[in-house]
């Protein structure tokens, strides 16, 4: 699992999403529900935690793009 760093571009609210996938697959903007907003808005992806718990720029993750 990776933590991305996820941006809502409506509100500009800040989230962390838990996922098994590489995220940069999306092109760097994903539909997800937005809490502030209570609905479903363009994310943009502003990075990674890498192992060390720092966050990285997206065009760094070297993970695969789809883990089950
Ligand atoms: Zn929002």
């Amino acid at each position: 699992m990776t933590k991305w760093l996820l941006r809502c571009t409506v509100c500009g609210s800040e989230r962390v999403l838990d996922v098994g996938f590489n995220l940069t697959a999306f092109r760097g903007r994903l539909y997800i529900y937005c809490r502030r907003c209570k609905a479903n808005r363009e994310h943009a992806v502003l990075g990674y935690y890498d192992d060390s718990g720092r966050l990285a720029p997206p065009g760094d993750f070297a993970g695969v793009d789809i883990a089950d």
